[in-house]
């Protein structure tokens, strides 16, 4: 297997005696399809988190970040919204951190939901704290009453990482969210958006490869972008590899359409 890819997970804080550490299996399952090794990284307590993140960031050669719950507003210096959902600070920490670390080091980055969220406001950006009172519901983002979640349309800008991925200017592509970024953090550039206006992706034009998306890739699997997002970020990872006596070496960047 290749390249190793550290993956950030949840914990059930509800229903449980202790504090569960849990992660979706088609994370996981994503990583060795697109031939990386998974590393689960369990959230440490807040004190530590600076320090566990600098040392497994030395550990892997790529980050994902997952989805979850909402980033607690503090983080980016305002106070909940009335419709703002569960939270959990000691994750927040720790992904805040690695993702700070991670971008600073030039270890690729692929940031799913949340994880894009958390990506953002680590590198000074905001959110919104709940699209449909804040932005409105022309778009469905979230499941409605028949309980299926929606997909929706995006544009995808020109000249980005990920309209090469994507190979046209627009995709059709899940969506279970109801936060995303509102300030843009300063490095980012937007990739594409709902037609309410809606960030839908972010990336670093100057970064190896440091992308985020708002929809779930890896619950559409057999999904071309899908495959590309992996593909790409696995490429990145090993090409930035500098473990001694692997046999991973620098790759050109991956095209795929
Ligand atoms: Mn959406």
């Amino acid at each position: 297997l290749g390249p190793v890819i550290g993956i950030t997970c949840d914990a059930i804080l509800k229903n449980v005696p202790v504090r569960r550490h849990a992660l979706n299996d088609p994370y996981v399952a994503c990583v060795l399809e697109a031939g990386g090794l998974p590393m689960i990284l369990p959230n440490p307590a807040p004190a530590l988190a600076t320090k566990a993140a600098a040392a497994y960031l030395s550990k892997v050669d790529g980050l994902l970040l997952t989805g979850g719950d909402d980033v607690d507003p503090s983080n980016y210096g305002q106070e909940p919204h009335p419709r703002l959902e569960d939270r959990d600070p000691v994750r927040d920490a720790f992904e805040i951190a690695l993702a700070r670390a991670a971008h600073k080091r030039a270890i690729p980055v692929l940031a799913i939901c949340r994880g894009m969220q958390v990506a953002n406001v680590a590198l000074g950006g905001s959110l919104i704290q709940d699209i449909p009172s804040q932005v409105g519901e022309s778009v469905r983002h979230r499941k409605g009453p028949d309980g299926n979640p929606p997909s929706h349309e995006i544009a995808v800008e020109d000249g980005t990482r990920l309209r090469e991925l994507v190979g046209g200017p627009r995709a059709l592509v899940n969506s279970y969210h109801h936060q995303t970024a509102d300030r843009v953090a300063p490095g980012l550039r937007v990739s594409a958006r709902t037609a309410d206006g809606v960030v839908e992706a972010l990336e670093d034009p100057e970064h190896p490869f440091f992308v985020g998306v708002q929809w779930h890739p890896e619950r559409a699997a057999e999904d071309p972008v899908t495959r590309g997002l992996f593909r790409e970020f696995m490429a990145a990872a090993r090409a930035g590899s500098t473990e001694p006596g692997s046999e991973r070496k620098p790759s050109p960047t991956v095209r795929f359409r």
